[in-house]
């Protein structure tokens, strides 16, 4: 069985104070919860105190973007060892804001996926189609891609590590939501994809997640879908109430 996720993109908003207040707020609200697996993605400078708040409860921290070097003259960036030792267990890695206007590719991600996995983080690679390309028919064409670019090179143990978003770029932050049926469709492609890169087991354990305009009034219907395993909220995480509703959908 593939335990649902649920992960707030908090993109570029909130202060370390505003931060802290909020998964505070989030910690009371959920703490009873333990078939999610619940996680924050605060901006660079609050991983550090949010992990620290969060140490020992049931919600992980992850970053929104990571570095494939070790060390070195690299400046502006910050490499999984650091996220580590601040306390993230995640790392959010080609999300379409970075593909989009930060220059990030199918071999970027490849490398940031790779890095992230060697040292122990769990990442979430995001993939999905502007709507152009859906409505020119490309969706599939595009979204298989993103997922052979970001799996090449992988052993089938590592795809098994990794959690996929579908985030249909036409959606995000648009308030226009994939119909349950259109997301389910590409996430049983995604899923069969990952049976012929890797294996029918490992696709069958890979969890993957819908981003684009998730709230509190459409994630019971999308967590209703068989290949839908949680979601990648960005809006609805960063208030305390909504993101608690999204943890706590009904099937
Ligand atoms: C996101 O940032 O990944 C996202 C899906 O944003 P929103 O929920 O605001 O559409």
């Amino acid at each position: 069985m593939r335990k649902p996720m649920i992960a707030g993109n908090w993109k570029l908003h909130k202060t370390v104070s505003e931060a802290l207040e909020l998964v505070k707020d989030v910690q009371k609200n959920v703490a009873d919860v333990q078939d999610v697996e619940i996680v924050v993605a605060p901006v660079f400078t609050a991983l550090y105190p949010v992990a620290a708040e969060l140490k020992g409860s049931n919600i992980a921290v992850s970053s929104q973007d990571v570095y494939w070097e070790e060390q070195g003259p690299f400046t502006g960036e910050v490499v999984p060892g650091m996220l580590k030792d601040v306390g993230c267990t995640h790392a959010i890695i080609g999300h379409s804001e970075r593909r989009q206007y930060f220059g990030e590719t199918e071999e970027t991600v490849n490398k940031k996926v790779k890095a992230a996995l060697a040292a122990g983080l769990t990442p979430i690679m995001c993939v999905g189609e502007t709507l152009e390309q859906r409505e020119s028919g490309d969706t599939m064409n595009v979204v298989a891609a993103q997922v052979r670019g970001g799996l090449e090179g992988l052993s089938n143990d590592d795809v098994a590590k990794i959690v996929i978003a579908y985030e249909p770029v036409w959606a995000i932050g648009t308030g226009k939501t994939a119909t349950p049926d259109q997301a389910q469709d590409v996430h049983k492609s995604i899923r069969d994809l990952v049976a012929e890169i890797a294996s029918a087991d490992v696709a069958d354990g890979i969890r993957i997640l819908y981003g684009g305009s998730v709230k509190p009034e459409n994630v019971d219907e999308l967590m209703g879908q068989p290949d839908l395993d949680g979601a990648l909220v960005g809006g609805a995480a960063l208030k305390s109430d909504s993101f608690t509703r999204l943890v706590k959908f009904e099937k």
